[in-house]
């Protein structure tokens, strides 16, 4: 049997044919050298590597080289590897002459079938039409060919706002892994780059996300009896006091390959059959991981290598310092200066203060898509290139031009004001556009329509607040205004 080359991001069992099978692991150095990680991300790649090297033994072989060519100069014989999740690292596989490239795994919905259903659309590849095609062909929540319930989508019933009268849901916190010598070895390893002058982002901390996949399944149990029930409801809210929610937290254990989804989709279902969990909560966890997780996958194959740098709003400005060194401290804005915080804190804030406060704010000012791709990539601990070019190029920053969304996710500080406990505490008014406590998502909402006009002009879901544009008297001054903010932190 030949020997299996695990990248750190196929760590599961699914990733071999056999529990025997022997294993290769390479460590690369020259991947923190060229860009700058999150530390808290570095660290967690390297400690799931290493686990599993230590659970596989004598099974497995682990070099720490420079570069993925210098370990492979080590090795003498044939390998096998399954098809890597990035261009750079397929392009480098595929020229080696001794490995053999094999299917992707890991994700539910294969590469052809995806391209299939793809190639038999006409229009806009829409996450609804796949995620019905997806529930149907993998017989997840679905009766004959009817979805379980009545409809394919739960959502409206999603969309609660955070309860007003506690800090916390009632739900207990997702288990944290206990740090080992491991973690320990993992952390000198790191201070001791710094010294010799490879830079990271973020804070250090406690390991918060899991490794190993008995981390992992632990999480995953924990959640479906404990935290479902609630991830419906609130997965949308924000709260300053609670930034887990009722969210798995499992998006990096999916990433780094430590659990198939499936496992995590068919408990979902079994909790929802057994009467653990409300079918709203069930469905709205099966679409993020069977519907957009795939669909991102599959998308970022499917699309030439050049939709990473789609630009269809032709926006120009460069992410600013303050930004990519995550300086929540220059910020007064309560939300984006608590998001950020949240970035740099844990490498993680779940999804809608990705899209709604981060995206949001980085649509409205015009900054270049491929460079957010690029920094969420680097700063979350779940972020590979696969997954933050569907949600920044297809979503957030709108920059396939309705592609993939129907709208663009901008929006002002209403939105924010109601799914959040924000506002209360900010020295800005949700409400205000103009003068010096004007919210800058509202402001900022106001002047991303107006400069995108002709380019949006036509959509009907926009159509309201184009008419509200037009009727306001005080769009020079808001833009005079925003002109002058500039990109300066809010
Ligand atoms: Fe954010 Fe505006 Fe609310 Fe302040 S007022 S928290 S900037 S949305």
């Amino acid at each position: 049997m030949s020997r299996r080359w695990l990248f750190a991001d196929q760590l599961g069992p699914h990733f071999l044919d056999d529990r025997h099978q022997p294993v290769l692991l390479i460590e690369s150095k020259a991947v923190f050298r060229r860009r700058v990680f999150h530390r808290q991300k570095a660290h967690l790649v390297l400690s799931a590597l290493r686990h599993r090297a230590a659970e596989l033994g004598d099974q497995a072989r682990y070099l720490r080289a420079e570069t993925y060519r210098d370990g492979l100069r080590r090795v003498r014989e044939p390998l096998e590897v399954c098809h890597p999740t990035s261009r750079r690292a397929l392009d480098f596989v595929r020229r080696q002459e001794r490995v053999s490239v094999l299917p992707a795994r890991g994700f539910v919905t294969g590469l052809d079938d995806f391209a299939d259903w793809a190639d038999a659309r006409r229009g806009p590849l829409r996450l609804e039409t796949f995620y019905r095609f997806a529930r149907q062909r993998h017989d997840v929540l679905v009766e004959g060919d009817e979805p379980t319930g009545g409809r394919w989508s739960l959502d409206q019933g999603n969309r609660q706002p955070p309860p007003k009268d506690a800090d916390h849901l009632p739900v207990p916190a997702p288990p944290m892994p206990r740090e080992d010598d491991i973690d320990a070895e993992v952390r000198a390893d790191l201070d001791r780059w710094e010294r010799e002058g490879i830079r990271f982002a973020g804070q250090d901390g406690p390991r918060r996300f899991p490794v190993t996949r008995r981390e992992a399944q632990a999480r995953l149990r924990h959640f479906l009896r404990h935290r479902l029930p609630l991830f419906g409801p609130y997965e949308d809210a924000m709260r300053s006091t609670d930034p887990w929610l009722a969210h798995s937290t499992l998006s990096s254990s999916f990433n780094l390959g430590l659990l198939h989804p499936m496992e995590a989709i068919r408990g979902a279902e079994q909790a929802y059959r057994a009467k653990a969990a409300p079918l709203p909560s069930v469905e709205g966890f099966v679409r993020q991981l069977l519907g957009w997780r795939d669909f991102v996958w599959n998308l970022y194959w499917y699309h030439d290598a050049g939709w990473r740098d789609s630009n269809a709003l032709a926006v120009r400005r460069t992410v600013p310092a303050w930004w990519q060194e995550l300086d929540a401290d220059a910020v007064r804005a309560h939300c984006l200066t608590d998001v950020l915080g949240g970035v740099r804190e844990h490498g993680w804030v779940h999804h809608i203060p990705r899209l709604m406060v981060l995206g949001n704010y980085a649509l409205q000012r015009g900054w270049r898509p491929a460079e957010l791709v690029d920094w969420f990539h680097r700063n979350f601990v779940d972020g590979y290139e696969w997954v933050m070019t569907g949600n920044v190029i297809g979503m957030s920053q709108y920059a396939h031009l309705g592609q993939l969304t129907t709208k663009p996710y901008a929006s002002g500080g209403a939105y924010i004001n109601r799914m959040s406990d924000y506002c209360g505490g900010c020295p800005y008014d949700p409400k205000r556009r103009l003068g010096d406590t004007a919210c800058p998502f509202t402001a900022g909402y106001w002047s991303f329509l107006h400069r995108n006009r002709q380019r949006i002009t036509g959509n009907a879901r926009l159509a309201r607040s184009m008419k509200q544009l037009d009727r306001l008297t005080d769009v020079d001054a808001v833009l005079a205004q925003e002109k002058q903010r500039g990109d300066a932190a809010p």
